[in-house]
């Protein structure tokens, strides 16, 4: 144990004076807290404007000459950063950031530039208050000229800064090019700073603090108040996440997980909640539970096609995915039969190349039949448990058949980690509900 702890706090977490007040009482109730990465601020109610939007809007007004809008909306910037500050009673020089944001938009820095002066600017406002030291992302986040990020010289000089300093508050979402400018992440990138941090400090956890209690186990717009996941391995969480289910940037398990950090997802609005744990395996004594989570998408088509005898044409299967591929569709699942082969990709994808898809499909594999379905959704039932527990798949089955659902489609990943059912999509809601009572609340 290092006794470090690196904790991210989301845009809504660091919205306003009051809930920056709330993030340093988290941070000082652990001592071992001790590297706060910081989002912009962002949505205080649900029509607010974050402020990475607005400076990106406020960098379209200067590219365009806007001058009247500009200056309006680098005025909303101030405001907001103004309002924070007073709240706080700390002493800042805002007009100096202000002046700084609106010479170099004006000498045309890039878009990215001036997204990242949200986290930039809220960092240092929070390193004032809580008394730690400011460290700019754009010194310890390296990207490649390829915009990849440059893992190992990152990982030394971030330890090797940070790990000098008692404490510290690093902004979010940006990193620094190998000529020295500005690159974010993609949106919702600082909890990928959070994640480098987390490695580079060799923290023994890292915590990612939002507005929720944690990943829940159904998509609470169909399921009431489905359960939170209290513990997640991060298989499961990219099998939840790739089926719809989000709660963490993509890319900010990665440098964590090859660490075998841990992730703790915790609600600022409500510490008293433990959250949902994410790690390399479930924690000895936690309940054991067969089943972890359902997510599932809509906007599938499914590619059918017949063609007699076609078990014995050695690279038919091959041949097919082949022009899926070239054509730059990657297929999601393919089940077989003896003499029929399904293509499971993206509706959006497969209707812009459906002419020349059939075209190539007819001309090279000579197919009795091609069938094609639209309006696809898939559901999938994702845990780890499911491997060692007996009767799981004729759960899911007698769940669906009970609720009158017609499955289109199985897969089972070989690692038994989840079942994947496709059915129409207009099932969707129904087969997600269905599932859910099925297996995660019996
Ligand atoms: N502020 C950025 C965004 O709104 C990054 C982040 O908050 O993670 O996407």
């Amino acid at each position: 144990m290092n006794n470090i702890i690196t904790a991210k706090f989301g845009g809504t977490s660091l919205a306003s004076a009051s809930q920056i007040r709330k993030a340093a009482e988290i941070i000082k109730a652990n001592p071992s807290r001790k590297y706060l990465v910081a989002s912009a601020p962002g949505k205080r109610f649900s029509d607010d404007i974050k402020i990475t939007d607005l400076l990106y809007t406020c960098y379209a007004q200067c590219k365009t000459g806007d001058d009247k809008n500009f200056s309006a909306t680098l005025e909303k910037i101030s405001d907001r950063y103004a309002e924070i500050i007073k709240e706080l009673e700390i002493d800042f020089d805002l007009e100096a950031e202000t002046k700084t944001l609106e010479k170099n938009l004006l000498a045309s820095k890039t878009p990215d530039y001036a997204a990242s002066r949200g986290e930039y600017i809220n960092s240092k406002i929070i390193a004032k208050f809580l008394a730690w030291d400011f460290v700019d992302a754009a010194e310890i986040i390296f990207f490649k000229d390829n915009g990849t990020l440059n893992e190992s010289k990152t990982f030394k000089t971030a330890g090797e800064k940070l790990k000098n300093l008692s404490h510290a508050v690093v902004p979010g979402f940006y990193g620094s090019l190998p000529d020295g400018s500005i690159k974010t992440f993609s949106r919702g990138g600082s909890d990928v700073t959070g994640s480098i941090v987390a490695r580079s400090v060799e923290a023994d956890l890292y915590e990612n603090w939002t507005d929720v209690s944690g990943m829940l186990s159904a998509d609470p717009r169909i399921v009431k108040d489905p359960e939170v996941i209290n513990y997640i391995t991060y298989t499961e969480l990219r099998e939840l996440s790739y089926m719809g289910a989000s709660v963490l940037h993509e890319d900010a398990v990665f440098p964590v997980r090859k660490a075998g950090i841990p992730i703790n997802i915790r609600n600022t609005n409500r510490p008293e909640d433990k959250g949902t744990l994410i790690s390399a395996s479930r924690p000895a004594d936690a309940p054991h539970k067969a089943v972890t989570g359902i997510a599932g998408r809509k906007g599938f088509s499914s590619i059918r096609v017949e063609k007699s005898m076609m078990n014995s044409e050695t690279g038919f299967g091959a041949k097919l995915l082949y022009i899926f591929s070239r054509n730059g569709i990657p297929f999601e699942h393919c089940p077989t039969g003896i003499d029929t082969i399904s293509v499971f990709v993206s509706s959006s994808l497969f209707d812009e190349k459906r002419e020349i898809i059939l075209r190539e499909i007819k001309n090279e594999l000579a197919p009795d039949f091609i069938t094609i379905e639209k309006n696809l959704a898939a559901v999938a039932v994702v845990g780890e448990g499911m491997v060692s527990a007996n009767g799981m798949a004729a759960r899911v089955f007698s769940a669906l058949a009970k609720a009158g659902i017609n499955i289109r489609m199985i897969d089972q990943g070989s690692d038994e980690l989840n079942i994947i059912v496709g059915i129409n999509e207009s099932d969707y809601e129904n087969s997600i509900r269905a599932l859910y009572n099925e297996m995660i609340l019996k």
